[in-house]
């Protein structure tokens, strides 16, 4: 077997990148919206198309329907594999085929599903998310054709952006076909389309809800006011006693870290600032690194609070209130620990003596890669040689439900999570698109990636 080194992957890959192209064109050109109907004739046809694709690059691919919690019929997904030899690793590919819906046509340049290459970037919607996982899977499996060295297992999924519902028992149902040694998740991004990254670490989330009491009917606040505190006061009193003077939180027991694998590039403070539209006179909160604030660190921002609108409001003090606080959680954090701390601080700091009950609504855990496993070094390897310059890893604060649930159902599993956006993506908004140039080579560090294993 030949030995491929990245002069002759980039070779193969420039050869056939014409066809990855077609195939991203013809993704888009599928609508395939799962808010649509994830049980639709739209998203079988996408299915079929992709287990086609996957065929040709020798993919054993099938389409099969999920079931959903409740029996119902479920989600269609491509499963499939291509096995080499029984001693060899196994690498689960993963990608999803189901796109974002497009509200409002009219908010994009071009026609969002029709793939339109303008300087460098195809636009259309699903081009990047996640059309582009699929892309780099089959470009990859194309160039090693049959000097692949390990064995390919893939799941394209159909339902990611309705929150997969129906994914941990499908997972559960065919622990077989998906279990392996690495799993790659090509459904996140680079730092820029000329800086590869790996993704490494995701938040949790979990919502409680807070109410507040002080007494147990409304009155007047003339007659009362003064030893009698309103309990949207007494609320905010409680919300603000999380908080140090700098803006970070002092809740005993919520955890937080650094970014995983190391800081190369912090994030840039104008960047932050523009991308959320603070306005001038907004200092940041917090401390440390701005990407330890926003990847690694805990958050709690308050979602919901039940208070009287201002319009119609009158003199009458508030005897109770509700609120909910949205905690975004440390990737290594089980949330119902977070939820545990949160709730005896809030218990504990009750101002006044006023009644404060938590009630915790939902918890999904967070995520994060091991530095130290081979797979992620040979992924950062075959990163630098694809692109040409060092990764910079790069956490995500939001959340990917799934990729927790993968690695609780296989622990034992490495998880690389890739993928070909970058900042001017768009992904879910009007004119998503993907840089041809990283997506050429996010393809060849797929490729690299799947030769190391095989050493
Ligand atoms: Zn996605």
């Amino acid at each position: 077997m030949v030995a491929l080194n990245q002069d002759e992957l980039r070779s193969r890959v420039e050869d056939d990148f014409d066809r990855v192209v077609e195939l991203l064109s013809d993704k888009v050109a599928l609508k395939s919206v799962s808010a649509q109907g994830i049980t639709g004739a739209h998203m079988r046809r996408s299915a079929d198309f992709v287990a086609d694709e996957l065929r040709k690059v020798g993919v054993q691919a099938k389409v099969v329907q999920s079931s959903n919690p409740d029996g119902t019929p479920g989600a269609f997904e491509v499963i499939g594999s291509k096995t080499v030899d029984d001693h060899a690793p196994t690498v689960l590919l993963y990608a999803h085929h189901d796109v974002q819906p497009v509200p409002d046509a009219s908010a994009w340049d071009t026609d969002p599903f029709v793939a339109t290459e303008v300087d460098g970037r195809l636009y259309g919607r699903g081009s990047a998310d996640d059309g582009g996982g699929i892309a780099i899977h089959s470009g990859a499996l194309h160039a090693l054709g049959g000097d692949l060295k390990v064995n390919v297992k893939v799941f394209i999924e159909g339902e990611e952006e309705m929150g997969s519902p129906s994914f941990i028992p499908f997972i559960e149902a065919h622990r077989e076909e998906f279990a392996s040694d690495v799993i790659i998740v090509a459904d996140s991004g680079n730092w820029s389309a000329q800086i590869p990254s790996l993704t490494t670490s995701l938040r949790g989330n979990t919502d409680v809800d807070v109410n507040v009491k002080v007494l147990d009917h409304p009155v007047h606040s003339g007659q009362f006011g003064g030893p009698i505190l309103d309990a949207n006061t007494v609320a905010a009193m409680l919300i603000a006693s999380m908080y140090a003077d700098d803006g970070s939180l002092r809740i005993p027991g919520l955890l937080g870290g650094d970014p995983v694998g190391g800081l190369q590039r912090d994030l840039d403070e104008a960047g932050v600032r523009g991308d959320a539209g603070t306005v001038g006179s907004y200092r940041l909160a917090g401390n440390g690194s701005l990407a330890s604030r926003l990847w690694t660190k805990p958050s709690i921002s308050v979602i919901g609070f039940d208070a009287h609108p201002v319009e119609g409001s009158f003199n009458v003090i508030s005897p109770e209130t509700t609120f909910r606080l949205s905690i975004r959680t440390a990737p290594q954090q089980r949330p119902e620990e977070a939820q545990r701390a949160v709730t005896d601080f809030l218990t504990a700091h009750a101002p006044f003596g006023a009644e404060v009950k938590v009630s915790a609504i939902d918890a999904g855990m967070g995520w994060s890669m091991d530095p130290d496993a081979p797979a992620t070094k040979g992924a950062l390897a075959a990163m630098q040689e694809a692109f040409g310059v060092a990764p910079v890893n790069k956490g995500e604060g939001g959340s990917i439900p799934f990729i927790p649930e993968l690695q609780r159902i296989f622990p034992q599993a490495q998880v690389l999570v890739t993928g070909p956006e970058d900042p001017k993506a768009n992904a879910h908004s009007p004119n998503e698109s993907i840089s041809l140039s990283a997506l050429k080579n996010n393809i060849i560090t797929e490729a690299l990636i799947l030769e190391k294993l095989a050493h």
